[in-house]
């Protein structure tokens, strides 16, 4: 399929010639986010506001040209990718905080402000915004809503639909639509919690208005250390069975720490097997309690040192390790498959275990950095794509990998979303009749097949095609790499 001239140079009328892109080597970099899969798209616009992306929508459903919705790409299961190529509609030049308000504790920011930005505006009124996924420097409230975005400290306080309130939307038919309210409560069908976590399938969010909470009085942060993920992993379990639910509960293994020790000098202790790192926040008083009670829990299960972090820098240089882990594993290997399954919190010895036994299997070394707390395991698998054959075996590998959370009475996906990624694998979880229910709510939104297709449900002829294509680079061969 190539894009019609006329299409063209309709795009370029509605949002400049300067805000286009449709030159091979101009689309390059859009040919994939976060994780493996790829496809390149025939343009790439960026609209400046609501008008232009309804603008925008309208024109390819008109010339009937799939459009994909893509923030930041940090995506971690494919889903920003054109799958059946067309149009990307990035929102990178609709990046504002358009208000906060302190007394009702709200903000209305545009769908491609980086989340970080949102917290630091917030915290000149003393409030935050609460989900922070890891790569919160880059990604995207849109880019959150459409995943249901986690992070860190998303265990005690929820993840993003616990936050997000409403929010304007132009749907895949090219509607202008309100979901949800603009206040903490609505009415009716849930249609903003439909929408949150939707993968970009149902519309473009164009305007987002989200929860702010205070800044918690006191913080402290503990470091624990352990020999093995085995007793890191019993002291989770014993630290939320104690009644405790701390702000953060996260966890990284021997390979994660000394790749991050190494690329970001945080002060980890690179010898060890595993570490914890617990976070408490609340009133002085409580919080010095469940500072003692997650400290008997860790020494009960064999933590070798707990150090303790109440300085804002002290703890800013703890979580530096945390968030910086992916980026930092680019040291033993040039490409990464980082999954995202869930599993109950009693199983997580268990199916460490089974990534282990996976990852030696298939040869591939694997770095484990993840929200413990969640039962939400990141197992990384670590790889070069320029050997011949490795995408497809690490992608076997995370195969298995899945159905060891299913079997295990999880999940597919604790936060980075099916997307493309994962979409074969949902008749594993839903029966035929659950995945036609989900069909029949995209065509309530006008997604008549053309917006984001191949994503979250297995789609037939034209997605894997397409998405698996060798990537420019690698097709490019080894002097494409620096
Ligand atoms: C190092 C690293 C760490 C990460 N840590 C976390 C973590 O802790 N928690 C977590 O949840 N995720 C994490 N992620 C995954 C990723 O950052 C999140 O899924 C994030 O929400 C994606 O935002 P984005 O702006 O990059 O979206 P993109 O990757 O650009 O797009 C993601 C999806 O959102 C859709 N989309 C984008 N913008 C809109 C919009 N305005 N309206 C409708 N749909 C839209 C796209 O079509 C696509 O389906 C991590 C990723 C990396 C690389």
């Amino acid at each position: 399929m190539s894009m019609s001239t006329k299409l063209l140079d309709e795009l370029r009328n509605l949002v400049g010639s300067e805000n286009l892109l449709h030159k091979p080597e101009d689309l390059l970099v859009y040919e994939l986010d976060g994780t493996i899969d790829r496809a390149l798209p025939e343009a790439v616009v960026f609209p400046a506001n609501t008008e232009e992306v309804q603008g925008v929508v309208h024109a390819c459903n008109t010339h009937e040209v799939p459009v994909t919705p893509r923030g930041a790409g940090t995506g971690l299961s494919g889903g920003a990718i054109p799958a059946r190529q067309g149009v990307i509609v990035g929102t990178a030049r609709m990046r504002r905080i358009l208000n906060v308000d302190p007394l009702e504790r709200t903000a209305l920011v545009e769908p491609g402000a980086p989340n970080i930005q949102l917290s630091e505006i917030a915290a000149e009124h003393g409030l935050f915004y609460a989900p922070d996924p890891s790569s919160q420097k880059a990604c995207t409230i849109g880019g959150n809503v459409a995943e249901n975005a986690g992070g860190p400290h998303c265990l005690a306080l929820g993840v993003t639909t616990n936050h997000v309130v409403g929010m304007e939307v132009v749907t895949a038919s090219g509607e202008l639509e309100w979901l949800g309210s603009y206040g903490p409560d609505s009415t009716g069908y849930d249609l903003r919690g439909l929408f949150i976590g939707s993968e970009g399938t149902l519309g473009i969010a164009t305007k987002v208005a989200v929860r702010l909470l205070p800044i918690p009085e006191t913080v402290v942060t503990l470091l624990a250390i352990f020999d093995d993920v085995e007793h890191a992993s019993e002291t989770v379990s014993a630290v939320i069975g104690a009644g405790l639910v701390p702000a953060a509960l996260e966890m990284m293994d021997r390979v994660t720490l000394q790749a991050a020790e190494e690329g970001l000098r945080c002060g980890y202790p690179p010898n060890a097997g595993a570490v914890l790192l617990i976070e408490l926040d609340g009133i002085e008083e409580l919080v010095q309690e469940q500072v003692q009670e997650a400290r008997a829990a860790c020494n009960k299960h064999g933590a070798t040192e707990i150090r303790t972090a109440t300085e804002a820098n002290e703890r800013t240089q703890l979580w530096k390790g945390r968030k910086g882990a992916i980026g930092a594993l680019g040291r033993i290997a040039p490409n990464y498959y980082l999954l995202d399954g869930v599993v109950p919190r009693s199983k997580l010895v268990e199916t460490m275990g089974e990534v282990s036994r996976i990852s030696q299997k298939y040869k591939f070394p694997v770095a484990n950095v993840f929200h413990a707390g969640d039962g939400n395991l990141h197992p990384c698998l670590l790889f070069d794509e320029r050997d011949e054959g490795s995408t497809a075996k690490v992608l076997e590998a995370g195969a298995e990998i899945m159905q060891v959370c299913v079997d295990a009475g999880g999940a597919l996906t604790g936060e980075h979303g099916v997307g493309y990624e994962k979409n074969r694998f949902m008749p594993l979880l839903y029966s035929e009749t659950d995945l036609e229910n989900m069909r029949r709510v995209r065509e309530i939104f006008g997604n008549s097949g053309t917006f984001n297709p191949c994503k979250v449900l297995p789609e037939g002829t034209g997605c894997g095609e397409m998405a698996h294509q060798k990537g420019a680079l690698q097709a490019a061969g080894p002097e494409a790499y620096v």
